[in-house]
């Protein structure tokens, strides 16, 4: 969809009261008005309990509908409310893309006995002792659910790694011992092999696992009527099963069904080789550029905006690129923290919101707040006011301008169904000012500020040049006076 926006509808500390869809409900008018074109689900299947966010994943089977773990619902609510939310968005024609978790699998019903060896946690391909019989919680029956949607059970020839030994209690990365088996090969090699990250990790090599996934993924796609998946940990997950699973679902569901990764790396390089890896399958979060505006907005002066887009996604695969300011695992007191300081939003916003290139994603924690505590207005009306500008303006060729270290501007051109000419300028270090030429037919016009971050007016030029100012560590957009946004 042309300047589309992703909202990822959740953050880490959202009241566990059941009360999520309905909220969200509630919130789909606001976020259709200003633009957003898709929602980013959390884990909507039953994990360890209702205080999980999801990401603990234990039945996907269970979408809040049977009494497992303590519950019939999730965090988030029943199935039910669900649906109707999904029936919601669609109605406002929205796409709803669900969280996909199918690197592991917590909350066994039992533990099992097998073979295994411990792994040194810094280097998983260094042995630490010698094989041995360990019990590991690799058993689930899901005995609230039954056989309802599957018959499939788990067991640990289905999982490559446990991390605790409940014969011993020694809480350590097991190895499990079997035939054919071993770590997935085609994982990062962060750590030696990065197939192990928590709880049970699922051995994507086995072919009832490959097998069982993709009947899920068709049943969950069409149970829920979903537009995309948002794949979660692909760093540890197994490349030669994720370009077989992308291939499947989209020779079953179409070419358009909507697929989107996590792989949290800063380095393009491994991005680049991992999209490589999978042909391409997917598009993935710009985790480079999130770390670019981080690194900005923690340094200010000291960062060089103009190397702002270097080793990004969207620099290097910008037809791949989901460029986001911040998540819910770089928000404050989360593993990843990273947080973009707040006097910086807004502009990393408008370099997300407003450039040709990328998917931009807003993050509910940014729109309305974290743990409880509601996101400024000031910030709220921004990202607003940017949405709008993207949705409605942000169109055609793209000129850059990057001035200084501390100053960048770009101009939009329009189209022939958005005419209107759009300059940004983002300064980092003192007031400043950007000439821009936004053509001879705009001679005479008078230019507004659309941020309402400056009051001022700016007169083009018979040459069709405009001074485009910027107030200090701020950001201003400049259009033709009086449009409505
Ligand atoms: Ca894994």
């Amino acid at each position: 969809m042309k300047n589309g926006i992703l909202f990822q509808a959740f953050e880490w500390y959202l009241p566990d009261d059941g009360g999520y869809y309905d909220d969200l409900c509630l919130k789909l008018d606001e976020l259709k008005e200003m633009g957003v074109t898709a929602l980013w689900l959390p884990p909507v299947y039953k994990a360890t309990g209702v205080n999980d966010v999801g990401y603990g994943s234990y039945d996907l089977y269970d979408l809040g509908e049977f009494d497992q773990k303590g519950s019939v619902r999730t965090k988030y609510g029943t199935k039910e409310q669900l649906k109707h939310l999904i029936s919601e968005i669609h109605k406002r024609e929205m796409s709803v893309y669900a969280d996909v978790v199918l690197n592991h699998k917590a909350g066994a019903d039992r533990a099992e006995k097998f073979q295994a060896v411990m792994v040194d946690e810094n280097d998983r391909n260094r042995e630490v002792g010698d094989v041995h019989e360990i019990a590991g919680w690799t058993g689930f029956d899901f005995p609230g659910r039954g056989d309802t949607y599957s018959k499939f059970k788990w067991h640990h020839e289905h999982f490559s790694g446990v991390d605790f030994d409940n014969l011993t209690g020694t809480k350590a990365i097991f190895r499990i011992i079997g035939d054919n088996k071993g770590w997935n090969l085609g994982v990062s090699t962060e750590k030696g092999n990065f197939d192990y990250l928590m709880f049970a990790d699922l051995d994507l090599a086995h072919p009832d696992v490959k097998e069982e996934l993709k009947i899920w993924a068709l049943w969950f796609i069409d149970e829920l009527g979903l537009d995309g998946f948002r794949m979660d940990a692909l760093k540890h997950m197994d490349q030669a099963f994720l370009e077989e699973f992308f291939n499947f679902i989209r020779q079953e569901k179409g070419e358009d069904f909507y697929v989107l990764g996590e792989y949290w790396i800063k380095s393009e390089e491994e991005n680049s080789d991992f999209l490589d890896k999978i042909n391409y399958r997917s598009q993935l979060f710009d985790v480079g550029l999130h770390f670019n505006l981080f690194e900005a907005s923690k340094n200010s002066a000291g960062f060089d905006l103009r190397q702002v887009f270097d080793g990004s996604l969207l620099k290097s695969h910008p037809a791949l690129s989901v460029t986001f300011v911040d998540n819910h695992d770089s928000q404050t007191g989360q593993a990843l923290e990273s947080w973009v300081e707040p006097w910086f939003k807004e502009s990393a916003y408008a370099l997300i919101l407003l450039r040709q290139e990328g998917y931009p994603c807003i993050f509910y924690g940014d729109y309305y707040g974290t743990n409880g505590e509601p996101a400024p207005d000031f910030i709220r009306e921004k990202i607003t006011c940017l949405s709008k500008l993207r949705k409605n303006f942000a169109f055609g060729a793209q000129d850059d301008y990057f001035q200084s270290p501390t100053c960048i501007g770009w101009l939009r051109q329009g189209d022939d169904e958005h005419p209107n000419k759009m300059a940004a300028v983002i300064s980092t270090g003192d007031a400043d000012t950007i000439g821009m030429s936004v053509g001879q037919g705009e001679a005479g016009k008078v230019y507004a500020d659309y941020t309402g971050n400056s009051e001022n007016k700016i007169t083009i030029d018979e040459e069709g040049w405009g001074a485009f100012e910027v107030g200090p560590g701020s950001i201003s957009v400049w259009m033709e006076d009086g449009l409505e946004l």
